[in-house]
């Protein structure tokens, strides 16, 4: 076994103000009162793993504590389904066709929950235990609410989840099957103000934000993303890709796989970083960076097929991946979103959620503006898949026909409704 690097606090991303509280759920205080809200960001102090082989990493248990030397939780705590050790999929058909020969996808549908916040849920709750927790709460429009109510019944706790009624029904059922206590409010506001009486008069635990305007989730649920970074560059022979892109609203995911880069580069194991690109349905991020803003504003929002993900509000966090990577916001319309889940689907054979499909969009947005370099190694994240909302998906496939009783009239049905005519 490794040492294990040291958690030294929680640190704003913004006046880099530590601060010794393994509760600090709400952002940092002094830039809330400069009316900044950011998100904190767990310390670590590397210098234990000065040095590291990455034959010092053990191989069991395969996954995300394989890495617990970066984690700020030790494996001897961990809440555990066996999460991580995705593959990473070469993309070569795909790739081929828009020009970008290696093109790979970072398929975090395989993950216990058939979502990459399973990175986040299992260390965030394995912090709960260890720090004595005896409720956890949520609020979530979905995938962060099922990881988040499976990891608690692992650990035996109850779960308390604020959600939104017009979720799709598939939600409501994987968040209540785990056993998690949900409740459907009218609006994202008013669920984050519940969720904080909860924390604050009962010392529930949380696994997700809470704070007006949004700083991000719950900062050491966000090391867990980390381990992305830690398998991707170990499936890459200990080398950075050029451009990692991950489907963001609040930007935990992009940010928690940038601070992985990062620590992987400080720790020598690999020598570049990669562009953080952060796909987006309204680009607050996108907005920012245009702009040159400090912090993300509101932007106009709307609808998007992209539920999970569809916020107007950026955070600090996100903004700090992007301009810290170099990277960049892009913008996903629903149609742009569905042509990369058909394309992922029928070219590839991964059938991924909506809203995961959206780092594939704007990979296909930015090359057709040319902005990718045919030689770079482009990974795109993708993070839940397709059955969370199939309804979505029926939209743009066709009805079943019905078998004709003869052969011959089934080879017809196939040409007319399908076109296939060499079989
Ligand atoms: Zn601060």
């Amino acid at each position: 076994m490794p040492p294990s690097a040291r958690v030294v606090g929680l640190e704003c991303l913004r006046c880099h103000t530590v601060v010794d509280d393994p509760r600090g759920f709400a952002g940092c205080a002094r830039c809330r009162q400069e009316g900044v809200t950011v998100n904190l960001s767990v310390r670590l102090d590397l210098s234990p793993l000065a040095g590291l082989r990455p034959e010092a990493l053990p191989s069991t248990p395969r996954g995300l504590w394989r890495y617990a030397a970066v984690l700020p939780v030790g494996a001897e705590h961990a809440v555990t389904l066996g999460e991580g050790a995705t593959p990473l999929v070469h993309l070569e058909r795909l790739g081929k066709r828009l020009g970008l020969p290696r093109l790979f996808a970072k398929d975090e549908s395989r993950n216990p929950t058939w979502s990459y916040k399973d990175r986040l849920c299992t260390v965030a709750v394995s912090h709960a235990v260890a720090t004595g927790a005896r409720v956890i709460t949520i609020s979530s429009t979905g995938n962060h609410g099922a990881s988040t109510a499976a990891y608690a019944a692992r650990a035996g706790l109850p779960c308390v989840i604020f959600t939104l009624a017009s979720v799709p029904e598939t939600m409501k059922t994987l968040m209540q099957a785990y056993g998690a206590a949900v409740v459907a409010c009218p609006t994202y506001e008013s669920r984050w103000q519940l969720m904080r009486e909860g924390i604050e008069r009962l010392g529930w635990y949380p696994t997700s934000g809470f704070v007006v305007p949004p700083i991000g989730s719950n900062p050491y649920g966000i090391e867990g993303y980390k381990t992305i970074a830690w398998e991707i560059a170990e499936d890459l022979g200990w080398a950075a890709p050029d451009v990692v892109v991950v489907p963001s609203a609040y930007s935990d995911g992009l940010y928690g796989i940038w601070k992985g880069w990062a620590e992987l580069q400080a720790l020598g194991l690999v020598k570049d970083v990669p562009r953080m690109i952060a796909a987006e349905p309204f680009g607050p991020l996108a907005n920012a960076l245009e702009r040159g803003l400090e912090a993300p504003e509101r932007v106009a929002g709307g609808t998007s097929v992209a539920f999970s993900i569809a916020s107007p509000d950026g955070t600090w966090q996100g903004l700090a991946a992007l301009k810290r990577s170099g990277g960049a916001g892009v913008r996903i319309t629903d149609e742009g979103l569905f042509e990369a889940q058909r394309a992922l689907g029928r070219e590839e054979g991964l059938f991924v959620e909506p809203s995961s499909a959206t780092s594939l969009t704007a990979v296909m947005t930015l090359a057709a503006r040319k902005a990718l370099d045919p030689e770079q190694t482009i990974v795109v994240v993708l993070t839940s898949g397709g059955l969370k909302d199939p309804g979505a998906s029926r939209t743009w496939l066709p009805p079943v026909p019905d078998a004709p009783a003869d052969f011959d009239g089934v080879l017809r049905v196939l040409r007319e409704q399908y076109g296939l005519r060499d079989l």
